[in-house]
């Protein structure tokens, strides 16, 4: 199935590891030209690296939590492509914290990090988005949105409200633009890589058996941790041209873990 992605434009949020990386590289493959943020010129440079550079790539350092950052970076796709026909807003990471734990500037760090990861993008590329045929938005959120883990209090919080704010963007962005989610389960990526490290300077357990027992103490069914490129073909498909009568949708990536019907 061809997807439509050839010689048109995407913007993906946190580009420069995990899931938004796997999303760049397989756009490009596609045929797009892609456009990547991260708030780290070094790790852009590594990214900008890994897929081969070139004149379909464009990294950008932007931290979506600043305004004039996103308004800058939405400038220079301006200038580069003059359009935008996918926003993935895929930028951010969890907090792990209980609610005894949680202190209210933490809630208030978290509640800003989920939503405004969406919004200021959102806000930012519009207009770009609006010079498509074809727009779509695909926003990255967890299976935490509608099913809590305590150790996660706001996170879970969080991702719950975001959920609600794209069911309500794909009404409001009808028909020009599509919004649609992806909600993950657990993935190894930059997060989990960053956890297993932590553990290893602890412990000293090695990455294949940290990742298998955390499969399975999640009791994960398909029996391990989902690969960056998993999620993104998902990503891929909602936000593509093939995927044209689907809006306010969610999809699922997480091996089967949930537990709702
Ligand atoms: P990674 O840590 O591998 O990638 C996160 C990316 O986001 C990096 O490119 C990082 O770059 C960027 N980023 C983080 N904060 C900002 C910011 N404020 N502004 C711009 N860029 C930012 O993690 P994943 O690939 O796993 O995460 C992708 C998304 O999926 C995240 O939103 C995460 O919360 C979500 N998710 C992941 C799950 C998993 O199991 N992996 C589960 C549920 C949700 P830099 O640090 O250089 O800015």
């Amino acid at each position: 199935m061809d997807l439509g992605y050839a010689g048109r434009v995407a913007v993906v949020t946190g580009g420069t590891s995990g899931i938004g990386l796997a999303c760049a590289r397989l756009l490009l493959a596609e045929g797009a030209s892609v456009a990547i943020c991260g708030r780290d010129e070094a790790r852009l440079a590594s990214a900008r690296e890994a897929l081969g550079g070139g004149e379909s790539l464009l990294a950008h350092r932007c931290d979506v939590l600043d305004g004039a950052q996103v308004a800058g970076f939405a400038e220079a796709v301006r200038g580069w492509r003059g359009r935008c026909d996918l926003l993935v807003n895929n930028a951010g990471q969890g907090r792990v914290s209980t609610f005894a734990e949680t202190t209210d500037e933490a809630w208030r760090e978290e509640l800003e990090l989920k939503f405004f990861s969406q919004i200021r993008p959102l806000r930012a590329f519009l207009p770009l988005l609006r010079a498509s045929d074809a727009a779509a938005i695909v926003g990255v959120n967890s299976l935490l949105a509608l099913q809590p883990e305590p150790h996660m209090v706001c996170t879970s919080a969080a991702r719950a409200g975001v959920q609600n704010l794209l069911k309500s963007l794909a009404t409001e962005l009808a028909p020009a633009i599509r919004v649609n989610s992806i909600l993950l389960g657990l993935v190894d990526s930059g997060q989990w890589q960053r956890r297993w490290q932590a553990a290893h300077a602890e412990t000293g357990i090695g990455r294949e058996a940290w990742f298998a027992s955390l499969a399975a103490k999640k009791g994960i069914p398909a029996g391990r941790l989902g690969q960056p490129e998993e999620p993104a073909r998902a990503i891929l498909f909602l936000g593509s041209p093939a995927a044209s009568y689907v809006t306010g949708a969610q999809l699922e990536v997480s091996g089967g873990v949930s537990r709702f019907l």
